[in-house]
């Protein structure tokens, strides 16, 4: 009923610069290749993937990332970065290198790390032979019980590490106590998202309260308005711990990917001011790709100059024309700061859950399709003309249709586009990417 909603527990990876993050990142994650292009173009790193290990799923984060140029910022950095980890996660795995042996910085990094309640395990890394791995010894000097060799190059010693690290996860009961459908409210840093939060607090409708028993609870909330309840996940927050610039953005980035995998509804928060750049661009786009439902969501309004009738048409328009095929996507205009249609916000989330749960049934749907075929006729391929059998729904929350014909491979992209137009224009799922699978009967 709820969907795809995933709340794993999360291993963090920490460390100074160079001793293998990364290296080991991709062997935990079992991904190859550290930069992905997505659909938009745009270059970036991946610091957040998953982890299979007996039986159990688990959020892998590298929080590397440091160049190292200026040794000041690297020090801040790589130590308010520890401190963010510790706090974002259930377990952390502490990186050092046994060819450099203990440094400084590995000295007061751990002293840092071990402050905290939560389990930090400490891995040598490049440890790729006996002599290496013998050398790793002089890390018990820091005063570890355990220490963990490995050669993230080799993949040596990660097994044992990982039954480990299985072994400190947190129960999955727990963070599967979330229950509600999931709300999440994304946006790059200064949109207005926890500004948006304290909005809905002020509302004489609306009541946010901690859950207990998870162990993020300042992400993950519970949120009541009228008769529902959901989970709120915030995204923002960071501002506090975070207070070098690229810490900020990375945990960012982080939270609102993680964030839209655990959602039902994801409100993408944009400046009016700002615009719609790449940044929301890659947000929509992800949060299509899990099959999320989306609200966009102006904020700010009360900043945007002369706001005759059609200036809010003019963005529509405007956002609309960046993402193209997407008009599926309401958007709503408000101002966190004055409360202006806040809680619109959520009015539209019950709406697109409902829509995302909506079931059409299999003769109403191909009493539907009989007709649109009948309105615009399949193409012909290669003399032959292409046939639907028949359609179902296969699923919902999110929706997902077969269709079942002769030669799928030869449906043609505008009348995929055109049959689910038509749906949209029949049956709606406002705010809900639909999916649709062609087949041969
Ligand atoms: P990060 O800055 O901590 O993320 O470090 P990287 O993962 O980028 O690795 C730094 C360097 O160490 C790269 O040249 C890696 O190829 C190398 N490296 C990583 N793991 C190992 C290992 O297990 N053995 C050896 N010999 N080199 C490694
Ligand atoms: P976050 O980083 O996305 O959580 O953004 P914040 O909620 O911290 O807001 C960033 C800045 O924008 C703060 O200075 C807020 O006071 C301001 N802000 C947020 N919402 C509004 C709004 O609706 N109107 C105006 N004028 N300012 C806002």
């Amino acid at each position: 009923m709820k969907g795809e909603k995933l709340i794993n527990p999360t291993v963090s990876i920490v460390g100074r610069p160079n001793v293998g993050k990364s290296t080991l990142f991709n062997r935990l994650t079992g991904r190859q290749d550290a930069i992905v292009h997505d659909a938009y173009g745009v270059t970036r790193d991946r610091h957040y993937g998953e982890s299979f290990w007996n039986g159990r799923t688990f959020t892998v984060i590298d929080t590397g990332g440091y160049l190292p140029e200026d040794m000041d910022v690297i020090y801040r950095g790589v130590r308010e970065q520890a401190d963010i980890a510790m706090q974002e996660s259930d377990v952390i795995l502490f990186v050092t290198d046994a060819v450099s042996g203990v440094t400084p910085l590995d000295e007061s990094l751990l002293e840092m790390l071990r402050k905290e309640t939560k389990p930090v395990l400490l891995v040598v890394n490049k440890a790729d032979n006996d002599g290496r791995t013998m050398a790793a010894t002089e890390f018990y000097s820091l005063g570890v019980e355990e220490m963990w060799p490995v050669s993230s190059l080799s993949g040596s010693g990660t097994g044992d590490l990982l039954d480990r690290v299985v072994s400190l996860l947190p129960e999955t009961a727990d963070l599967e106590a979330l229950e509600w459908p999931a709300i999440a409210f994304v946006g790059r840093p200064n949109v207005g998202k926890s500004s948006m939060v304290n909005a809905l607090l002020k509302s004489d409708r609306c009541m946010v309260t901690d859950i207990p028993g998870t162990t993020r609870d300042s992400i993950h909330s519970k949120l009541e308005y009228g008769d529902a309840t959901y989970t709120l996940i915030d995204t923002a927050g960071l501002r506090k711990r975070a207070k070098v610039k690229e810490n900020v953005e990375f945990y960012s980035n982080v939270r609102t990917d993680r964030a839209l995998r655990e959602c039902d509804v994801a409100v993408i928060i944009v400046d009016s001011m700002q615009g719609f750049e790449d940044q929301e661009k890659r947000i929509l786009r992800e949060a299509e790709r899990y099959n999320k439902g989306i609200l966009i969501v102006l904020n700010k309004w009360d900043t945007v100059p002369e706001k005759d009738t059609d200036v809010f048409k003019e963005f529509e328009t405007y956002i609309y024309d960046r993402v193209p095929n997407m008009t599926w996507i309401p958007i709503l205009s408000v101002s966190a700061k004055t409360g202006q249609r806040v809680e619109k916000i959520l009015d539209r989330c019950g709406d697109i859950i409902h829509e995302r749960d909506k079931s059409i049934s299999t003769p109403d749907f191909n009493n539907f399709l009989t007709k649109i075929i009948k309105d615009r006729a399949l193409p012909m391929k290669r003399g032959r003309s292409l046939k639907i059998q028949y359609a179902t729904q296969v699923k919902q929350s999110p929706p997902v249709f077969k269709f079942f014909m002769n030669n799928p491979e030869e449906m043609p992209a505008n009348y995929r586009k055109y049959i689910e137009n038509r749906i949209r224009e029949q049956f709606g799922f406002t705010g809900v990417p639909i999916t649709m699978i062609f087949r041969q009967k």
